[in-house]
């Protein structure tokens, strides 16, 4: 069953989102050789809380932490842990926000400090197969327009792996709600879009295979290959003309930039 959005509802759901992307920019800026995800969740938990919220993860099915961090092979859902964090590495925060009884969801992926080439495509790849999902978002599109841009961006054009497993999802007074937003798909299939329809869109794709596997501890999702994995997710209401983004990265993307130059200038 899709709930369309009233206009009141979609202001509350940018409310959520927009601290969702506040947290993970006060992430960000912590983001560096030495520091553990760890300490990122507790940073995330502190300020989700400060800014008269709730983790919208913690507690969702079991999940026992603020935020999901995966770093490196971990596609998604990866434990906050003490492992100290190293140049070179990549990491995605993944953060939910419930206020006023409607939940945002939003994730970026950075790269630490000196990686490859090879995997800095990757991480923009990905981000841009988000906004080409994104602009398919309107109505009378269906869900499949948006599904297959992602891929074809992903797949066909730059020959990562899409990871089938996990979705996008419709959200707003539950943190998953219908319709299922796959990475993946045929044009012109599934649900069809209309306007007022509030879906979190997140591509989650693989520098080598698609194929994914779970960890012992029953959430983290890993590569079969144990190549790099990026994800990147928006909340977006669909419109007539253009999707109304309502999570924000602004805020991260200006931590990221200023975490590279420090990369350079040291
Ligand atoms: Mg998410
Ligand atoms: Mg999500």
């Amino acid at each position: 069953m899709i709930y369309y959005k009233t206009e009141a509802e979609i202001e509350l759901i940018r409310q959520s989102a927009l601290i969702v992307g506040k947290a993970i920019a006060e992430v960000a800026k912590q983001i560096k050789p030495g520091a553990t995800t760890a300490h990122l969740d507790k940073l995330a938990d502190e300020f989700i809380h400060d800014n008269g919220g709730v983790p919208s993860f913690k507690n969702f099915k079991g999940y026992p932490f603020a935020s999901c961090i995966s770093v490196n092979d971990a596609v998604v859902h990866g434990f906050p842990n003490k492992v100290e964090l190293k140049d070179g590495d990549v990491i995605s925060v993944d953060i939910g926000v419930y206020k006023n009884s409607y939940h945002g969801d939003s994730a970026y992926t950075f790269a630490i400090g000196n990686v490859s080439p090879e995997v800095l495509k990757m991480l923009r790849v990905t981000k841009e197969s988000l906004y080409k999902g994104i602009e398919k978002a309107v109505s009378g599109n269906r869900i499949g327009d948006v599904a297959f841009a992602i891929q074809d961006h992903c797949e066909k054009q730059n020959r990562y792996g899409v990871v089938r497993e996990l979705v996008g999802h419709g959200l707003g007074k539950s943190l998953h709600e219908d319709p299922q937003v796959p990475n993946f798909g045929k044009r012109g299939s599934g649900p069809k879009m209309q306007d007022g329809m509030v879906i979190a869109i997140e591509p989650m794709v693989n520098l080598g295979v698609k194929e994914v596997w779970y960890d012992d501890d029953g959430w983290t999702v890993r590569t079969k290959d144990g190549k790099v994995s990026a994800h990147f997710e928006h909340d977006i209401c669909v419109r007539k003309q253009k999707a109304d983004i309502l999570s924000s990265f602004d805020e991260i993307e200006i931590a990221e930039k200023a975490n590279a130059e420090l990369v350079t200038a040291s």
